[in-house]
């Protein structure tokens, strides 16, 4: 349902032809969410190799005006490069799409002011013809970063604004070349930004096409997926919850019908656990229930239903389980928590954590339901509290198959 929505706002963006390049909300979260890390990542290399060759602008510093070399060392290496280098490190560690963009703006206007300061300052004869490079600045936020468009036109515009306060009033310059100059900047700027604006349409109209196959072909289904698996999870103990207990019951039975096979169940319940609660308090009666689930998990078949059913419950669904295999199992569960010997002081000194279980194994038939075979095995865990805890307990059933009645009347308990 969430995918047909998405489906639909992909389609109608592909289909409007509107010289706008920010999708509606809902696109352009996805896109945003989809694109940010990789995004931030390409910015803060293509930053690398920026600062990279700014800094290598001081050969030239160096070669054509030395009067200034000292300031231009100073701005370059001792302020744009760490202010520069913090700002790639912020974006990398991930920002807002807002602030990544206008962190890396700042970049290119800060570069443009100390350019211009290290042109200013100096007054060496073939010092001015430098303004020609500082179209490279432009070219670098809207190519190289290929920041948003409306973040590109802004820091672009404020450059050069920069830029014609530092040139026009510099007197060394003459004023032919100035023309010159400006004008080559704002060309630079105009090229520049035009390029911009079609890179970005072109990735987001690349970006809404692979958005609409991976829509088309369920892989957003995977969230729905994972969403689901949470809703029958327990998220105490990780057991399948009662949810999914109902959920699969029913499948399980059909399927022993099918196959005229029994269904087995247990259900399993902590002895004395509001005891070991109001001794240990009840985060540490969370722990003990989380190690008596993994044991319980631990000690069943791959194929069984391990479920916490409610509270200090559990059950126990086993599918194909003959009679003389389940008692067996279900002994195998009790010493596998007797033996975590998890004191249990809230019943004695020498108490520990033992549980107990009730039995019921059934061949489905038309009459029958599975909701009978689990009070069947309810009933049986009474009988099995009722004996004194810490055993297993099954009750007689009328439909085993071969008039089995392996479990009828058993109890085992380790006194
Ligand atoms: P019995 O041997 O008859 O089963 O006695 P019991 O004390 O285990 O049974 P009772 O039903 O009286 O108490 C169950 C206790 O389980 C009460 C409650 O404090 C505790 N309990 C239920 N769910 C949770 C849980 O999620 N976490 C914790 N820590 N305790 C729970
Ligand atoms: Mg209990
Ligand atoms: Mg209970």
């Amino acid at each position: 349902m969430v995918n047909d929505v998405l489906l639909k706002a992909v389609e109608d963006e592909l289909e409007s032809r509107s010289w706008r390049l920010r999708f509606a909300e809902e696109v352009e979260t996805r896109f945003e969410a989809d694109t940010q890390q990789e995004r931030s990542h390409n910015m803060v290399m293509a930053g690398l190799v920026s600062a990279t060759i700014y800094c290598l602008f001081l050969i030239n510093d160096y070669s054509f005006r030395p009067d200034a070399f000292a300031m231009a060392l100073f701005l370059r290496a001792g302020v744009m490069l760490p202010v520069g280098l913090l700002i790639l490190w912020r974006v990398y560690r991930g920002v807002s799409p807002p602030l990544r963009e206008t962190l890396m703006a700042s970049t290119v206007l800060f570069a443009t002011v100390i350019s211009c300061l290290i042109f200013v300052n100096s007054i060496a004869p073939y010092s001015y013809l430098d303004v020609f490079s500082f179209g490279l600045i432009l070219l670098v936020g809207n190519i190289v970063y290929s920041l948003r468009f409306n973040y590109a036109v802004v820091s672009s515009a404020i450059s050069i604004v920069i830029i014609l306060v530092f040139v026009l009033p510099y007197e060394a310059m003459p004023p032919e070349v100035k023309r010159l100059a400006i004008f080559t900047i704002m060309a630079t700027g105009f090229f520049t930004l035009a390029a911009n604006y079609r890179l970005e349409r072109s990735e987001r109209a690349a970006y809404l096409h692979v958005l609409r196959e991976k829509i088309r072909s369920g892989y957003y289904l995977q969230d729905n997926q994972e969403l689901s698996r949470l809703s029958v999870t327990d998220p105490l103990t990780n057991l399948a919850n009662r949810r999914q207990f109902d959920a699969i019951m029913p499948v399980r039975w059909k399927e022993a019908m099918e196959k005229n096979t029994c269904l087995g169940l247990m259900v399993i319940d902590i002895d004395n656990f509001k005891a070991y609660n109001d001794y240990y308090g009840h985060q540490a009666g969370d722990q003990c229930l989380c190690r008596v689930a993994a044991s319980l998990q631990a000690t069943s078949r791959d194929a069984d239903l391990v479920v916490r059913f409610g509270g200090e419950e559990f059950v126990v669904l086993m599918a194909n389980a003959s009679p003389e295999a389940i008692q067996p199992a279900a002994e195998r569960i009790r010493c596998s928590v007797e033996a975590l010997q998890i004191p249990n002081h809230g019943v004695s000194n020498q108490g520990i954590v033992t549980i107990s279980v009730g039995i019921a194994v059934q061949s489905p038939t038309v009459g029958a339901s599975p909701a009978e075979l689990l009070s069947q095995a309810d009933a049986a865990l009474y009988e099995a509290k009722r004996k004194g805890r810490n055993r297993i307990w099954g009750i007689s059933l009328p439909d085993l198959p071969n008039g089995d009645d392996a479990v009828d009347g058993l109890s085992r308990s380790a006194q």
